[in-house]
């Protein structure tokens, strides 16, 4: 089609395409014919309400991707990448004590309570803290997944995930974390001044499938080796399907068992 197009085609000029044929490969798609013209910025009357309703949109935001991130200057992305990788061993979530903040640490078992030290009758707030990494075709990155974050993207709130979900210990994994992993979300990123990659929302592109991860680790984010932590091998054992988009990835054995 880039035959028919005038090379003063700048962004957010509106494109009328006419007499296409309608196909599909793998998606629905358009292909010309010997009939496709093009009309850029038309003013046909019949159309003037869609072309001014066209012209009110914002512009569209371009994607950046992880390689841009790393190296760019500004405070905010968006990005089509994969959650490679969720550190379990830093921990998923926290408790603090409503009045004092202080962090607060599970007591008992079943049913789980947060006692504070210093107070009675608090409130526990729970909150997600996620440190994972992304990865797109080129590159990862470390990011930080706060709760608010987490909580849209599991579309269940922290408090239910611990208390009535079950998943108490804060360095395994919920089962509907996991899921998350190998799925291709456009993620809104804000670098904060120390270089902090926040994750600030995850939007699921439907309809694509997880892939088996191949791109080399960015050297600049790759992953020290760390001693195993026993905690994590009854995860890799409960879950072993989930991690299964993984198992093609010979180039770093390490990244088949969370941190
Ligand atoms: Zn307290």
């Amino acid at each position: 089609m880039e035959h028919l197009a005038s090379d003063n085609i700048v962004e957010g000029d509106i494109i009328l395409i006419t007499s296409t044929s309608a196909t599909f490969y793998k998606v629905a798609q358009l292909e010309t014919t010997r009939a496709t013209t093009i009309h850029v910025n038309p003013t046909y009357p019949k159309l003037i309400n869609t072309i001014n309703r066209l012209k009110a949109l914002p512009p569209l935001e371009s994607n950046a991707t992880i390689h841009q991130i790393l190296r760019g200057n500004k405070s905010n992305y968006k990005c089509t990448a994969r959650i490679k990788d969720i550190e379990a061993h830093r921990t998923w979530y926290s408790v603090q004590c409503s009045k004092c903040l202080s962090k607060l640490h599970p007591q008992g078992e079943k049913p789980v309570e947060f006692v504070c030290l210093h107070h009675n009758d608090i409130e526990a707030k729970y909150s997600y803290c996620v440190n994972a990494t992304l990865i797109d075709d080129i590159a990862t990155t470390k990011v930080v997944f706060f709760n608010d974050a987490m909580a849209n993207m599991l579309q269940i709130s922290c408090k239910k995930m611990v208390t009535e979900g079950g998943n108490t210990d804060p360095q395994v994994l919920p089962q509907e974390m996991i899921a998350h992993i190998g799925q291709l979300k456009t993620f809104e990123i804000v670098v904060q001044s120390n270089r902090t990659a926040v994750v600030t929302n995850a939007t699921n592109m439907d309809n694509i499938q997880p892939i088996a991860f191949q791109t080399e680790v960015d050297p600049l984010t790759s992953i020290l080796p760390v001693t195993p932590d026993p905690k994590k091998l009854p995860l890799k054992r409960q879950h072993p399907t989930t991690t299964g988009t993984r198992d093609n990835d010979k180039g770093d054995k390490r990244l088949k068992t969370s941190h």
